[in-house]
């Protein structure tokens, strides 16, 4: 641990912070640096962003549902953080860049397609391989990135993660949970 935890508190119909969110906040604080711009895309609880807020960044907090972004801003309150708070389908509302965008993504495969997916399910389910918004993600971040910018992402063993081992890619930190390995990639 090289920063202040972030004190989380749930909230009903939002994705409560698990293994793999710690695995990201555990390398968030490894590589966050005071001072610069930080995009949590489907930030949830808000843990992300408000661990990089912890550290002196400058957060803009994201969510899809209305009622993540309202949990994001109640617990940076609780951690003395502020930022800007929007609500926005991935980069729908996002016009400006960063030095760095942290997504933990719905990343269990299922048949659902992810738009007839809703609530709390929205935070997990990924469509096809898990990779429906992962793969929108992918295609559009490097557009909201500033020169040097990164990003980090939760990828899974079922998603294929080895598929986005390129271009600089690079693995933050790894875990066996339950049957699958979960990896921060960190992509330029
Ligand atoms: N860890 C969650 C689960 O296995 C998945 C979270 C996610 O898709 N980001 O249920």
């Amino acid at each position: 641990m090289t920063g202040p935890e972030a004190m989380i508190r749930s909230c009903d119909g939002v994705y409560t912070p698990r293994e793999d969110s710690y695995l990201l906040s555990d390398a968030v604080m490894r590589i966050a640096k005071a001072g610069s711009k930080v995009l949590d895309l489907g930030t949830g609880t808000g843990i992300q962003g408000i661990t990089a807020a912890l550290l002196g960044c400058s957060v803009t907090f994201s969510d899809i549902e209305e009622k993540a972004v309202e949990c994001a801003k109640r617990n940076a309150e609780l951690n003395g953080v502020s930022g800007r708070f929007v609500t926005g389908d991935m980069f729908d509302s996002i016009v400006e860049r960063f030095d760095m965008i942290i997504f933990n993504p719905p990343y269990v495969p299922s048949d659902a397609l992810n738009e007839g997916v809703k609530g709390e399910d929205r935070a997990l389910l990924g469509g096809v391989k898990g990779r429906e918004v992962m793969d929108r993600f992918i295609a559009e971040y490097k557009e909201h990135l500033l020169q040097e910018g990164c990003a980090l992402i939760i990828e899974t063993g079922p998603n294929g993660y080895d598929k986005d081992m390129k271009d600089g890619a690079e693995i933050l930190a790894k875990a066996h949970y339950f049957f699958e390995d979960i990896v921060v990639l960190k992509l330029q």
